[in-house]
């Protein structure tokens, strides 16, 4: 896409949470905005720091975290972002200050601070300095609802249900969603911490506007639903990373190798497998994974990250036949560069978390899904996916042979192919919303409109 008549150089500040699913959509946002014509600062958390010389035309603020030392795995993260809000603020309020005060900092003034929800200290200090801010939400609109229908279920006392046996049953007035797709368990006592959390992180306070990693055809209802508790302008810019052209954002390093290996396989036999960057699972149910990939006798690529297993390699721990038998078929590796996976020809279907990123890298190849969530966003992300979109299969649970059924209904039974088919038609409507007079490309120009629009630093 090319620059509009933007004024040139102005500078936005983006402030990025330090984890993979969320960095990437953030600096992605980032290389849109500079090839839009505005000078991009990421202020950063030294905590997984995006690597400098990877994205040259940025310039990077790091914010001392005082996480070294800290428990920075899955079980602690609630405390992680505590952390991080409360260390954070006064480095970045002394960064701001100075390129408020002193432009010869950075050389031009600050249009606006563009957050992540969760990175909340950078409103405060936004407000603070009195500069506009813009949230970025980085999950479906249809996510970010469902937290108000959960609160909502709460305050009516209609959760804690008594017995898991009504987890199927669907939630009355908020299709399509069923008690089992709420982001929290829907039979337990949910600890006041994390409601806390999500109170705060629902509340968007001073914001000027929200932008947002998804497309206005996907999410119509929901982001309708919010617009009324959120009165600002809404930008559904998505899919960030075909808007923007491929950028290295990988905290882990990428093993391109596996690509030579897809080479060699058929179009659309491969399974791809991964359940992306923060889900951990237990020994068993690794074990059941592997089981049913290699009885499904499908080709596969999976992608086993060392801390799958929260502390034992995940790739040891997988059963000692499992390399042999598969061997002639399939591929582990530790992390894979999953867009260019995803694009290529050989794939011809992916066993995932269902995380936003995941979800979205797939639908725009065309790829359809076998979607096995975690936790989180990831219970309505597959719900859609299944049941709205339907460009995936709801796997019964994460048995070994219900896995191993999901696979090889999707590789190779006519149900596969009719899933494949609306997984390609979805690819085209994505292709549509991005193209001129599409929604997202129609939503970035009204994006960047806003940006300069504000008042900012003179
Ligand atoms: N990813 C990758 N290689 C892998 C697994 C994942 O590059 O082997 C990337 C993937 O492309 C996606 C991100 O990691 O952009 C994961 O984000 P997502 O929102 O899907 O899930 P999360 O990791 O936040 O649970």
């Amino acid at each position: 896409m090319e620059t509009s008549g933007v004024e040139k150089r102005r500078g936005v500040v983006l402030v990025p949470c330090p984890f993979q699913g969320h960095i990437t959509p953030m600096l992605q946002l980032g290389w849109i905005l500079h090839s839009k014509g505005f000078s991009i600062h990421i202020a950063h958390t030294k905590f997984n720091s995006p690597n400098p010389s990877n994205l040259p035309h940025f310039t990077f603020l790091p914010l001392s975290d005082y996480l070294d030392g800290c428990d920075t795995s899955f079980h602690n993260l609630l405390n992680v972002m505590s952390v991080i809000n409360t260390n954070c603020e006064a480095p970045f309020q002394e960064y701001m200050m100075k390129m408020v005060g002193e432009e010869e900092v950075c050389g031009q003034p600050v249009a606006c601070i563009i957050y992540d929800s969760i990175m909340q200290f950078a409103e405060a200090v936004a407000n603070r300095l009195k500069l506009p801010s813009i949230v970025l939400r980085t999950t479906t609109a249809a996510y970010m609802h469902s937290h108000n229908v959960m609160f909502q279920l709460l305050a009516e006392n209609l959760v804690p249900l008594p017995a898991e046996s009504q987890l199927e049953a669907a939630i009355p007035q908020v299709y399509p969603l069923r008690f089992k797709d709420l982001p929290l368990p829907a039979t337990i006592e949910i600890p006041q911490p994390v409601l806390d959390f999500l109170h705060s992180y629902m509340d968007i306070r001073s914001s000027s506007a929200v932008i947002w990693n998804t497309m206005d055809q996907l999410d119509h209802w929901a982001l309708q639903q919010l617009q009324q508790d959120w009165p600002v302008p809404f930008f559904s810019i998505g899919p960030f990373h075909k808007m923007a052209p491929a950028i290295p954002t990988s905290l882990l390093e990428e093993e391109s190798g596996c690509l030579s290996w897809l080479d060699k396989q058929a179009p659309n036999s491969v399974i791809y497998v991964s359940l992306g960057s923060l889900a951990i699972i237990d020994e068993k149910k690794l074990i059941e994974m592997a089981r049913g990939i290699a009885k499904s006798e499908q080709p596969f690529l999976w992608a086993v990250r060392p801390s799958l297993l929260n502390g034992s390699d995940a790739i040891k721990s997988l059963p000692e036949d499992f390399m042999k038998i598969t061997q002639e078929r399939g591929m582990v590796v530790q992390w894979t560069p999953q867009k260019k996976v995803l694009a290529h020809p050989a794939v011809g279907g992916f066993l995932t978390h269902c995380g936003w990123n995941s979800t979205l890298e797939s639908m725009c190849e065309g790829v359809p899904l076998i979607c096995m969530p975690c936790f989180s966003d990831q219970l309505v992300n597959a719900r859609y996916l299944t049941y709205v979109w339907r460009v995936g299969m709801e796997l019964e649970n994460a048995g070994e042979r219900s896995i191993q059924e999901a696979i090889r209904t999707l590789m190779v039974s006519e149900e596969g192919d009719a899933i494949r088919q609306r997984a390609l038609h979805m690819k085209r409507e994505i292709e549509r919303s991005i193209n001129e007079g599409g929604s997202s490309y129609d939503s970035l120009y009204r994006l960047v409109e806003f940006i300069t629009s504000l008042p900012g630093t003179k």
